[in-house]
């Protein structure tokens, strides 16, 4: 074991015994898929009120030592993240924006009474793992690394209160092309009978719970030949929220592009933020508002609404064919993607890869 020193805590350093052969890790990385294989470590650091958080380590791959009575197995006290680590062609390795995701799973962390992870700590955690596990970065196009930080009440009490105990953990898994054989619109199923999140519930908080709470509805867009799930306001029912695990973005034949504001119900995405930010740097208008599903339904009707197109960091940025409910659909499922749709793709992937200048200063070297 060795103690490696950075930012606020020191990595103790356990290297697998077992690892993968280069056979075996080839063999994995020439058909990754997403989610599916695991490197050969991960990071672990470990809270408690009285301590802090301490005991910070990278260790081989393993499962969790977990007490039937952890509260997150009963009360669902967790959170996480999702960001990627990109190769680019010189062979280094980047990550996209890293702080946001370090200031969101510190919001998601104070909504959900759990201790907030410093920024510092976050960005370390993530760059002590690929310090061992740098070779399970694939290198071919749309391939990444995708890296998976996660937070649970691990201490052994039924009560209903925040832990005193918690562990932080990252893993990272290889991630094949979201799109094999181009990028293809999508269609997605309007939830009329389920909502993802209410005012003042945890709609904007990256936890599992709101996911558990998508996977019926997730089911019924399923038997009903879509992709994902949109999700209305459950107040009024009348507002674009959502989908399942990506945001919105409508763009109008006159250039405007239109996208719901954050309301507190929402996930505040990393790739919506830069995507408002790429659009407005090309002179066009953002509006961050409500959207009405009238508005999309009737305004895709009338081809008034020429694009629509969903944006997360595991597909980046998916355009949107058809818009699908109970008794009725509006869009073209085999339409192609839309032009501006596809340029911002372009775009922000290029900048994600080093095709392109990061002039927004938005990658971090691992
Ligand atoms: N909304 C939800 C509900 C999500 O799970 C995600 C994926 N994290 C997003 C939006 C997109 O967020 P990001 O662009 O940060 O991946």
């Amino acid at each position: 074991m060795t103690i490696t020193t950075t930012g606020r805590l020191a990595f103790a350093r356990t290297v697998s015994p077992t690892p993968r052969t280069a056979d075996e890790r080839a063999a994995i990385l020439a058909e990754p898929g997403f989610g599916k294989h695991f490197t050969d470590h991960m990071v672990a650091i470990d809270w408690t009120l009285d301590e802090g958080w301490h005991h910070a380590r990278v260790e081989p791959y393993g499962p969790l030592l977990l007490d039937p009575a952890a509260s997150v197995l009963h009360y669902a006290q967790e959170i996480f993240e999702g960001l990627k680590a990109y190769r680019h062609a010189d062979g280094s390795l980047w990550t996209f924006r890293p702080e946001r995701n370090a200031e969101r799973l510190q919001r998601s962390a104070r909504r959900l009474a759990l201790p907030e992870l410093p920024t510092e700590v976050f960005i370390d955690s993530i760059r002590e793992l690929i310090a061992v596990d740098a070779a399970w970065a694939p290198s071919g196009d749309d391939q990444s690394l995708y890296l998976r930080p996660f937070m649970i009440a691990n201490e052994s009490f039924l009560g209903v209160r925040a832990a005193q105990r918690v562990g932080y953990y990252v893993i990272a898994s290889p991630a094949g092309a979201y799109f094999t054989g181009g990028v293809k619109p999508v269609s997605i199923w309007l939830s009329t009978e389920y909502s993802r999140a209410g005012t003042g519930g945890t709609g904007a908080a990256k936890t599992g719970g709101n996911y558990a709470a998508s996977l019926l509805p997730q089911n019924e867009a399923a038997a009903n030949g879509c992709a994902q799930v949109l999700f209305l306001d459950a107040a009024t029912g009348t507002r674009v929220d959502e989908l399942g695990g990506m945001n919105v973005f409508l763009v109008y034949r006159d250039g405007r592009v239109v996208t719901p504001e954050l309301s507190g119900t929402i996930l505040e995405g990393v790739t919506r933020e830069s995507v408002i930010q790429l659009v407005r740097d090309r002179g066009l208008e953002v509006e961050e508002r409500e959207v009405p599903i009238d508005e999309w339904r009737d305004g895709v009707a009338s081809g008034e609404i020429s694009e629509v197109f969903a944006c997360g960091t595991a597909a980046v940025i998916t355009p949107i064919g058809e818009l699908k409910g109970t008794g009725f659909s509006v869009g073209d499922p085999a339409a192609p993607a839309g032009e501006l749709t596809m340029s911002i793709r372009g775009e922000l992937t290029d900048i994600q890869y080093g095709r392109a200048a990061d002039r927004h200063g938005w990658l971090t070297r691992l």
